[in-house]
């Protein structure tokens, strides 16, 4: 089969079907897909919402305390709190239905979705960790999401096994870290960006095993270097002393200064790590994968996909949250242990499971919802083995007949993920505004629900321009205060204008010496997310013109596929010209 262009139902523009997407297509028996790659990664991710909570009423039996849930109360669906949704108190078969052949699959398993209990937050594992969201195994943590694994972390969204550490996005086996941007494997690295193994050290870029360093970009396992300059130990501690870094200014300054060396210093086309034949972004360990990002531990034969970890192979617009699976399609937050699962969403430990959500160790099942530990279910309505074999295939015939068809136009037959307007939520309020960011006319005009965020919900106490501006002049009072963030008149899909400071966070501060932030956590993590390049390929040419490199006197003409955009100012090197000055 060759290559093939097709027009997207989403977008209206042309996109490539290749041969090798063919085979995979073949290979899971789906029909290629009539959305673009992006518009697949959007519609999912219009289905993740990892930030955005509010306050509702749990409406398990015999309970009516408030919650705090990824699910708006507008929605009208029926939330459980976490410990009554994972109990036996309530039968997900209960809820099921037989399959109506009159009616587009989609419509029905909404019409599911709107009457089954859902979990509030979508937590497993969680001990005293009640705001974390998209989150497996957290303890003592407050405010993280898209998580694994993590101890006593604040205000961080997707990172993994971390510990006592704070305002975190994309960072790895950590501890004692703050405000890091695209990091692992480091202890008490603080203001960094693109670092690995690195200790004791302050605003770094792209610097490797790097130990008491300070204001430096581009080093390879060095320490007591100071805005790149090579010093003595005694040198360097004095110089560091001379800052104030639990001063707000002092702190303001030194990020000025770093964002002025960032620009200064060389940028690898991509930041690739023991890695085979792949395309893509943010990979370590991966082999044959490509248009791929933020993935890391063995992921092998996969396209189109982002923030994978772990032994994945064969998946194809997977993600976020995959861990662990094998022959994947249109899926995230699905893993360990599972093997052929198609449309899923927070599928644990299961295989052969189509159009489901939250199902866990079981098989064989389509379009369900909540079902757990069990085989042959359709719209979590059981059935003998025999039966199921032969009402799927009908399915699916059926979903090709009688398909849905949204209020745009847009045609939904098997083969499609779930339609972006049945989502829970709305685009502003999921990973799809994080990545793909639209205003809301834009949302708009492609169909997207959207929901304002209420303006001044919080009475506050204090502004934030009125803190102290040194962690030494901060007490425990602190805590009582309604912060007004430094961004709430400004117009921002982020800012939720007010923030508190916990104790546990308050004191991480000392342990850490930093001061307090002035804007509230949606300020800081869009800040932060402002940093990281877009899940977006680019072709483009080495920019290195020095002398001594492999192209001699002439420019260097080595191609690649970059996520800096052509019109980015940032100076753009192949990885062998990088490889010569950065080592
Ligand atoms: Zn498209
Ligand atoms: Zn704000
Ligand atoms: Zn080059
Ligand atoms: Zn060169």
């Amino acid at each position: 089969m060759k290559n093939e262009t097709k027009n997207c139902q989403n977008c209206k523009k042309d996109f490539v079907i290749e041969q090798e997407d063919f085979s995979f297509y073949e290979k899971i028996k789906v029909p290629p897909p009539t959305f673009c790659p992006e518009c697949r990664t959007v519609r999912r991710l219009c289905w993740r919402n990892e930030m955005s909570l509010f306050k509702i009423k749990c409406d398990a039996p015999g309970h009516d305390e408030m919650l705090i849930s990824f699910l708006h109360p507008e929605e009208k669906l029926v939330v459980y709190d976490s410990s009554a949704w994972w109990s036996d108190s309530w039968d997900a078969l209960s809820y099921g239905k037989e399959y109506d052949f009159s009616k587009p699959f989609f419509e029905q398993w909404k019409n599911l979705r709107d009457n089954i209990p859902l979990q509030a937050l979508s937590n497993i594992h969680a001990t005293n960790s009640d705001y974390c969201n998209v989150a497996e195994e957290s303890r003592e943590s407050y405010m993280c999401s898209g998580s694994w694994k993590i101890e006593r972390t604040f205000y961080s969204n997707r990172i993994s096994e971390t510990k006592d550490s704070g305002d975190l996005y994309v960072v790895f086996r950590s501890e004692l870290c703050y405000d890091d941007v695209i990091c692992s494997d480091s202890y008490h690295l603080l203001y960094s960006f693109n670092c690995k193994s690195c200790v004791d050290s302050y605003f770094l870029y792209d610097c490797i095993g790097c130990m008491n360093c300070f204001g430096c970009s581009n080093l390879r396992s060095k320490s007591h270097c100071m805005w790149n300059e090579q010093l003595s130990r005694e040198e360097y501690n004095r110089r560091l002393a001379e800052y104030d870094l639990k001063d707000y200014k002092t702190i303001l300054e030194l990020k000025k200064k770093f964002r002025e060396m960032y620009m200064k210093s060389l940028h690898r086309f991509a930041v690739q790590i023991k890695v085979v034949n792949s395309t893509g972004d943010n990979l370590e360990g991966t082999k044959n994968c490509k248009i791929f990002f933020d993935a890391t531990q063995k992921i092998e034969d996969a396209k189109y996909s982002h923030w994978l970890k772990e032994n994945v192979k064969d998946a194809y617009d997977s993600g976020p949250g995959i861990g662990q699976a094998e022959l994947i399609y249109e899926v995230f937050d699905t893993g360990v242990g599972n093997f052929c699962n198609l449309f899923t969403s927070v599928v644990y430990s299961s295989n052969d499971v189509e159009y489901s959500f939250n199902c866990h160790g079981c098989s064989n099942l389509f379009g369900c919802i909540g079902v757990r530990n069990k085989k042959y279910c359709i719209l979590n309505r059981e059935y003998t083995k025999e039966e199921y074999e032969k009402l799927v295939p009908k399915i699916k015939k059926q979903m090709e007949e009688v398909p849905y068809i949204d209020k745009r136009g847009i045609i939904y037959k098997y083969g499609e993920f779930f339609p972006a307007e049945f989502s829970t939520f709305c685009y502003n309020e999921t990973q799809a505004q994080d990545y793909f960011p639209i205003s809301k006319e834009q949302a708009m005009k492609m169909g997207y629900r959207w929901r304002d965020r209420k303006k001044n919900e919080y009475q506050t106490t204090i502004e934030s321009k009125d803190l102290p501006d040194s962690l030494d002049d901060v007490d425990d009072s602190i805590t009582k205060e309604i912060i007004g963030c430094e961004n709430k008149e400004k117009q921002s899909n982020y800012c939720r204008g007010a923030y508190k400071i916990t104790i546990d966070e308050l004191n991480l501060y000392r342990k850490l010496g930093v001061p307090l932030p002035r804007l509230c956590f949606f300020c800081r993590h869009e800040n932060r997310l402002k940093m990281r390049n877009p899940m977006k390929l680019w072709h483009r040419q080495c920019m290195c013109d020095r002398m001594g490199h492999l192209h001699g006197e002439e420019k260097c003409e080595v191609g690649f596929k970059t996520s800096y955009a052509p019109d980015r100012p940032e100076i753009v090197y192949c990885e062998k010209c990088y490889q010569q000055e950065v080592y």
